[in-house]
């Protein structure tokens, strides 16, 4: 029963491949019965990713993919927090963004060490050979 697939053909005479739903031949996006659903679907996700973008520009937010972009996420979220009416709830969150915030300062203090002590690795001989 599993390896019933969506009888749907793409433009390449490729099968879709994808499950059908249980009373069809055809997957939910290639079911006519399910075309005004798949429509308003795409609809709204078009609305929704145009939104996503709208806010990231406001917010100058580039994602989660550098250090950079993760601390722009901690900056907005406490001044956000910030302008809460002091309560524990906003303390607790504030003292965890905190916590967040010296981890991410701690892993690029780290990398930046870290890259120091590669350079330092390779220069001490070269000074010591110096001395000498
Ligand atoms: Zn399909």
């Amino acid at each position: 029963m599993t390896d019933r697939i969506c009888t749907f053909k793409k433009a390449s005479g490729e099968r879709c491949g994808s499950p059908p739903l249980r009373d069809g031949d055809f997957c939910l996006w290639h079911d006519p019965q399910h075309a005004d659903e798949v429509t308003e679907a795409r609809k709204i996700g078009g609305s929704r990713r145009k939104r996503e973008r709208t806010v990231a520009v406001a917010y100058d937010f580039e994602g989660l993919t550098s250090t950079d972009s993760i601390r722009r996420l901690i900056e907005i979220a406490v001044v956000d927090t910030l302008s809460l009416d002091n309560s524990v709830n906003r303390n607790r969150t504030l003292a965890y963004l905190a916590q967040s915030a010296i981890k991410l300062l701690g892993q690029g203090e780290h990398t930046r060490i870290a890259s120091r002590h590669c350079n330092q690795a390779l220069k001490p001989r070269l000074v010591a050979g110096g001395r000498r």
